[in-house]
C-alpha cells in the first residue's frame, strides 16, 4: 500500500504513521524527520534548512523533491510506504506523480484551535528526535526520553509564531492538495481530533 498522511502540523500524522508503519512492516517516510535529522548532525542539507523550518516555512520544492525521490529509489519501498508530511504543495504532487503511483491520500481533518492544542503540548528528544505529547503519548519518566534517556525539548518551530505561520502556511500551500486528491478519487478523511482522557 502507497499512502500519503496529509494534513495540518500537530494532527498527529506522525503518530500514527508510526503505528501502521510498524503494523504492516513498510517504511515511514517523513520529510519533516529527515530534515531534522540533518539539522541534529549538522550536515550541508541541514545548515541549509535550518532558519527556514525554524521559522515554520517551507523548505524549497527543489530541495525537497529531490530528498524524496532519492528515498524512493532505495530498495525498501517495494511493499509500499507511507509518506508522512510529503507532498506539501501542488508542484511536489505533480513531482511526486512523475516518479511513483500512489493507492490513496488520508486527511487528517482537525480545526486550528486544536492544533495549537496538541502542539503545544509536543516535546521532542534533545538527543534522538523521538516525539513526544504530554498529553497524548508521554514519556515513562517526565521529560526524559523512553529510548535514549535524553531530554525532551519543546521544538523550535512548536513555540507560538511558528505555529501560527505554520498554520497559515498549511492552508495557503498544502490545503489546495486535498482538492487535488479529491479529484483523483484518491482521497480519504479521518477525523483528527484529539480524544480526551
Ligand atoms: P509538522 O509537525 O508540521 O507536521 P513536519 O515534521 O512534517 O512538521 O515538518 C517540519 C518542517 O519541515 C516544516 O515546517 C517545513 O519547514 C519542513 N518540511 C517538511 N516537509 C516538507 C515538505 N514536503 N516541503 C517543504 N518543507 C517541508
Ligand atoms: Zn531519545
Amino acid at each position: 500500500m502507497k499512502l500519503i498522511f496529509l494534513g495540518p502540523p500537530g494532527a498527529g500524522k506522525g503518530t500514527l504513521a508510526t503505528l501502521v508503519a510498524a503494523e504492516y512492516k513498510i517504511p515511514h517516510i517523513s520529510t519533516g524527520d529527515i530534515f531534522r535529522t540533518a539539522i541534529r548532525n549538522k550536515t550541508p542539507l541541514g545548515l541549509k534548512v535550518q532558519s527556514i523550518i525554524d521559522s515554520g516555512q517551507l523548505v524549497s520544492d527543489d530541495i525537497t523533491i529531490e530528498l524524496v525521490q532519492n528515498r524512493l529509489m532505495e530498495d525498501d519501498i517495494g511493499g509500499g510506504f507511507i509518506l508522512d508530511g510529503f507532498p506539501r504543495t501542488i508542484p511536489q504532487a505533480e513531482a511526486l506523480e512523475r516518479i511513483i503511483d500512489i493507492d490513496r491520500v488520508i486527511n487528517f481533518d482537525i480545526s486550528d484551535e486544536d492544533v495549537i492544542a496538541r502542539l503545544s503540548g509536543r516535546r521532542m528528544c534533545k538527543n534522538c528526535g523521538q516525539n513526544y505529547h504530554m498529553v497524548f503519548s508521554k514519556p515513562a519518566v517526565e521529560n526524559v526520553c523512553d529510548k535514549c534517556g535524553g531530554e525532551l525539548i519543546i521544538r523550535e518551530d512548536d513555540k507560538i509564531d511558528s505555529i501560527k505561520k505554520r498554520l497559515e502556511v498549511y492552508r495557503k500551500q498544502t490545503a489546495p492538495l486535498i482538492d487535488h486528491y479529491k479529484k483523483q478519487d484518491k482521497l480519504t478523511d479521518i477525523d483528527a481530533r484529539p480524544q480526551a482522557e
